[in-house]
């Protein structure tokens, strides 16, 4: 299925939920979101019913978040429906890790593939207030179980604030030695009105990589995933480093993408407040070609590129991430 700017669309990312046991300071305001209540959200039913209609239109690749994907009940057998369709061939998740130490074995059982995990710095203190209240433990804890179990390749996501130090850049530098992992870089996007202090530049991240006397960084190809971000390496190095710049280098030319909401709204764009009901929809008895019809049309109004600045310089997006699945 190819959208107007022959972009071929397979790929569905799904969140499950809108809760999240962390308020990381990038994602939502400290006081939280309104949650969506039992009734909003999306039975796990109804997602499956719509994944099985999509993948018969080109969808193979799925992507599971949230808000936080592993606070919802039930998400492992989620995971085991999900796997028992044959046409999806690639199952994954991203997620704070801060429950995975319990949870590795039986995701990975279950059929998940691999995950990306948030880890915006390794100082406990600093990741207590980026994420307002988490354990830096609980998430190592689970970046090792995921690794143990082979959810892999395992992708860690680091998002670009004036959290991050130059020991948190020297401890991945010593990681991507350690393991094959994907230490990723991520601009911040001014989403959902949260504030946020400015951190350092892509440019300025790659300097501090290379000032470590393990080399300097050289292009690396892409691993698993095949996302829209740029790899390098270190000379010795098992692991990469990726980049994603939506602000400074946006990708939306090779974006295949579209998302479906907890409260079961499809948006063409992270970036759009652009969104189709197939919750609706579903409830009031939509036949399978009616929700097709829904993912059709969605595909159409994919915007070619996204317009986070206005000219004025702001933004106003209905959704804080938490709430689309970011
Ligand atoms: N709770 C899970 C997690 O944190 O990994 C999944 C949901 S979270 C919304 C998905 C990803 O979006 C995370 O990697 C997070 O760092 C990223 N993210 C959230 N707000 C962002 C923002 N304003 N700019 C860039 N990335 C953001
Ligand atoms: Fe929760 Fe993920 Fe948002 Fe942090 S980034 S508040 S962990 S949804």
């Amino acid at each position: 299925m190819f959208d107007s700017y022959n972009r071929q669309i397979q790929y569905l990312r799904v969140s499950v939920t809108d809760r999240c046991n962390f308020r990381c300071a990038y994602c939502m305001p400290a006081q939280g979101v309104k949650l969506l209540s039992h009734d909003e959200i999306l039975s796990y039913e109804e997602f499956l019913r719509i994944i099985k209609i999509l993948s018969k239109h080109g969808v193979n690749k799925i992507r599971l978040t949230g808000g936080e994907p592993l606070v919802r009940k039930g998400i492992v057998q989620f995971i085991q429906d999900i796997t028992a369709l044959k046409a999806i061939t690639d199952l994954s998740m991203t997620t704070n890790g801060s429950l995975l130490f319990d949870m590795a074995g039986q995701l990975k059982a279950a059929g998940l593939s691999r995950v990306n995990i948030s880890l915006d710095t390794v100082d406990p203190e600093r990741f207590r207030q980026i994420t307002r209240g988490g354990n830096l433990d609980q998430t190592l804890k689970g970046i090792e179980a995921a690794f143990a179990v082979g959810l892999t390749p395992v992708k860690l996501n680091i998002v670009l604030t004036n959290i991050i130090t130059k020991p948190d850049i020297a401890y991945f530098v010593e990681l991507v030695h350690r393991q094959p992992v994907s230490v990723r870089f991520i601009e911040y996007m001014p989403i959902g009105e949260c504030q946020v202090g400015a951190g350092p530049g892509i440019e300025e991240i790659k300097e501090l990589i290379n000032s470590f006397g393990r080399g300097s960084l050289k292009s690396a190809l892409s691993i698993c995933g095949n996302g829209p971000a740029k790899y390098y390496t270190l000379p010795q190095a098992i692991g990469t480093f990726g980049f994603i710049t939506p602000i400074s280098e946006h990708f939306c030319g090779i974006c295949n993408r579209i998302r479906l909401t907890a409260d079961g709204k499809f948006k063409p764009c992270l970036l759009s407040n652009q969104e189709i009901d197939v919750k609706a929809a579903l409830r009031n008895g939509a036949s399978d070609d009616e929700i097709a019809k829904l993912f059709y049309q969605t595909i159409a109004n994919k915007p070619q590129g996204h317009s986070l600045k206005n000219a004025d310089g702001s933004t106003r997006f209905f959704r804080k991430m938490s709430q689309i699945g970011g």
